[in-house]
């Protein structure tokens, strides 16, 4: 596991400065000492490109759901840690009626239907888990409602994230458009606009509180805001009459609907870095600067071409999961693996399982000398310890596999 110097970037042409890059990323349980990649990857590789794809992968990508629910502390920063977070666009269950109902994870990550008010035509209908959340999200309301101005905010996000203010008037019984500006931070208080985007049959039009406090909006269309602003202010005094006898749900086997912001393409190449740097920091930089390796670079540093497909197809499921076997709690396997094609050449590929699910795999390079052929080797990475454990295929499979497990079931099964 020599790292050999070298005065170039092992990811692009810069010769520096270089900055020490994780061969797993920190924020998903990496080793922050001996699994370090130093003076072979550019500082701007690193803090201009890599940073962001990690971000995808860890807080825009199915992976996320499992780093947010399984992994307790993203890295050891003393009172600076934190617990992982995603993006979600949306959370929503779904009621007997097959309505859409807005929800959220709670602190202990359990499943919270959040207070709203749907206004479906003419008639309003209140639900929460629970009245206190319905009286809270009330007086938010009516406080909100009642002044003559109202802010109403949309976060938009370009390169940069910036919001959209609408700012209405309660002029001769409705609401009156008076501006519209965008600015980089936004006002102290408002209604947070949102658009629903998906299939609007079982979709009405709502006002909901989340857990933080912030009121929201969520219509399919901008244009119906200032009529469902009015219903909302009409609507205020039937909810406070009302709100003791409104619908207090506990979901005990909820049908979840959540719309994450997925950035799968940026995902997938932060997977693809992951694999290279394990590459480089097992077999040296010199064989990774190898012609083979160019398009994989390009792909990660810039999208382009796109990457291979990464998750493992129905028909690689079972493959995927003999590879992996029992990968143990609180821990990732990933394995480098080369494949010998018919050319009598072979390809590499990276294979990961993350917080106990999924299985994909990226294909780094085509057309590799087989001289270089060494077995599959599998790291161990566990997540709450930030440790990692270089494995043989045979340790591996001894301890976690299912292959081994499966012939010792076999011989012992009674003979007939
Ligand atoms: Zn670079």
């Amino acid at each position: 596991m020599d790292q050999i110097k070298t005065a170039q970037c092992i990811y692009c042409p810069s010769t520096g400065p270089f900055s020490d890059e994780h061969v797993f990323p920190a924020g998903m349980g990496g080793d922050d000492k001996n699994f370090l990649l130093v003076d072979l990857v550019c500082a701007n590789c690193n803090t201009k490109i890599f940073s962001k794809l990690e971000l995808s992968l860890m807080r825009r990508s199915p992976i996320g759901l499992g780093r947010q629910f399984l992994q307790t502390k993203t890295r050891d920063r003393g009172s600076r840690t934190s617990s992982p977070t995603i993006e979600t666009k949306s959370h929503f269950v779904i009621d007997k009626e097959g309505r859409l109902l807005e929800a959220d994870y709670d602190a202990s990550g359990a499943e919270t239907l959040l207070a709203q008010c749907i206004i479906e035509g003419e008639k309003a209908l209140y639900t929460a888990q629970d009245t206190l959340h319905l009286k809270k999200m009330y007086k938010a309301l009516s406080k909100t409602l009642e002044a003559p101005r109202i802010n109403l905010i949309t976060k938009t996000r370009s390169d940069t994230v910036s919001y959209v203010v609408d700012i209405y008037d309660w002029l001769d019984d409705e609401y009156k458009l008076i501006s519209s500006d965008t600015f980089k931070k936004p006002p102290p208080s408002g209604i947070w606009l949102e658009t629903f985007t998906g299939n609007q049959s079982n979709f009405s039009p709502r006002f909901f509180q989340r857990l933080a406090g912030q009121l929201v909006l969520r219509t399919t269309s901008a244009i119906d805001c200032p009529k469902l602003l009015r219903s909302m202010r009409r609507t205020l005094p039937s909810m406070q009459s009302k709100q003791d006898e409104a619908t207090q749900s506990s979901i005990e086997q909820p049908i979840v609907q959540i719309e994450m912001a997925i950035d799968s393409d940026g995902a997938e190449r932060a997977l693809a870095k992951i694999g290279m740097n394990f590459l480089a920091f097992t077999f040296g930089s010199s064989f990774i600067t190898r012609p083979q390796f160019e398009s994989i670079k390009k792909s990660i540093l810039t999208g382009t071409p796109e990457l291979p497909h990464s998750s493992f197809g129905e028909e690689y499921e079972n493959v995927a999961n003999d590879l992996f076997g029992n990968v143990p709690n609180q821990c990732h396997c990933v394995m480098l693996m080369a494949a010998p094609t018919d050319d009598g050449l072979c390809e590499m590929y990276f294979n990961a399982r993350l917080y106990g699910t999924g299985a994909y795999k990226v294909l780094l390079a085509k057309q590799l000398p087989t001289t270089d052929l060494l077995l599959p080797i599998y790291f161990l990475i566990n997540y709450e310890t930030n440790t990692i454990t270089p494995m043989s295929m045979l340790d591996y499979q001894f301890k976690y596999g299912v292959l081994v497990e499966r012939f010792l079931e076999d011989l012992n099964k009674p003979q007939e």
